[in-house]
């Protein structure tokens, strides 16, 4: 059905509490949540989220790291990394996170919504299989990947990770497989200080693994002629049944963190390109998934680019066509690094 957008939404994504001045804080998605009734109010589809199960979860970590998060169950305070620590109800926070996206995923494939957005805590793409870390428990876009893959029998799955942190877990899950495909734009000063070019995948899955470490000091001009000049052929190789995004919006100018030079504009026009990438490989389905963003208000009005982009989908518009040395050098290398294996760009 076309232009319904599925947002999952649940209040006990706020009992995740990992401390009083730690930067993911549950005031975050208050934050995105008064956006959403402010300013969508009944325009998309609510979608309430049911804990992932065991299986779902076990597609990607270990039992006994699943055995250990919920061993933090009803105790008042836990640290599972020196970034990463749990109050009483996070477990159940960590797997409504997964499940709101396993959920997404079945929407989309039931043709229930067009696109989703998994507006959930704790965020994901740093989480190991049996490791947390980078504020991430378990690695909700890693096991919707590994979920599709198995349940609708997908082939060609793409992560795109516009988060300014380098995905390092969802790198490594994918790391020597052709069927999922992982392109992450970050900065490797930050944490976790991985994803150089040269981490291109293994095996059958050479190619496969985009790094697009990009500069600090990137604009919404240079950002949206790096993913334009990179992500338009490899949409047109590859060909995905499914994107993933792992939206996280810490590379806002005002966050934190990220402390780049890009606004929440440059996040309408990366989305408005997934888009017009999506219609021309059959509407492949788009399920986005929070990640991070540590500025309340720059991740509300983020995300509120994004879902407008969804919500007037009917309006296509022509992505800005301005060239800047900078971007242009990330393109330039990057393709030259991907060269030899012909799986994108020859
Ligand atoms: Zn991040």
């Amino acid at each position: 059905m076309a232009f319904r957008v599925g947002v999952v939404r649940d209040a006990r994504y706020l009992e995740h509490k990992p401390g009083l001045i730690h930067p993911e804080s549950p005031n975050r998605l208050r934050s995105v949540y008064r956006m959403l009734d402010k300013d969508f109010a009944d325009r998309l589809v609510y979608m309430e989220p049911k804990p992932a199960t065991l299986e779902q979860l076990e597609l990607v970590h270990t039992p006994g790291y699943v055995k250990l998060i919920l061993s933090t169950a009803e105790k008042d305070f836990t640290t599972l990394a020196s970034d990463t620590f749990v109050s009483s109800k996070s477990y159940l926070s960590a797997w409504l996170a997964v499940g709101g996206c396993i959920q997404g995923i079945d929407a989309l494939f039931s043709e229930h919504v067009r696109t989703c957005f998994c507006l959930g805590r704790p965020p994901g793409h740093h989480a190991l299989t049996h490791r947390a870390g980078g504020f991430c428990i378990f690695n909700n876009l890693g096991v919707a990947a590994k979920y599709a893959v198995e349940k609708y029998g997908l082939e060609r799955v793409l992560i795109v990770d516009w988060d300014i942190h380098h995905g390092n877990a969802l790198q490594d899950l994918f790391y020597s497989d052709n069927k999922v495909m992982y392109f992450s734009s970050h900065y490797i000063g930050w944490y976790p200080n991985t994803g150089d070019w040269e981490e291109t995948g293994a095996l059958e899955g050479k190619g496969y693994n985009i790094n697009v470490p990009v500069p600090k000091e990137m604009d919404d001009t240079d950002i949206i002629h790096i993913y334009r000049d990179t992500l338009t052929p490899i949409v047109k190789k590859f060909k995905p049944q499914l994107f993933l995004v792992a939206a996280g919006f810490d590379a806002h100018k005002n966050d934190p963190l990220g402390r780049t030079k890009l606004t929440e504009k440059a996040y309408y026009w990366l989305t408005q390109l997934i888009l017009q990438l999506s219609d021309s490989v059959n509407s492949a389905p788009i399920l986005f998934s929070l990640e991070g963003g540590y500025d309340n208000y720059a991740l509300a009005v983020s995300v509120k680019e994004v879902i407008a982009n969804l919500a007037f989908e009917g309006r296509r518009q022509r992505i800005p066509s301005t060239r800047t040395e900078k971007a242009e050098n990330v393109v330039e290398r990057l393709k030259s690094v991907h060269s030899k294996y012909g799986v994108w760009v020859k």
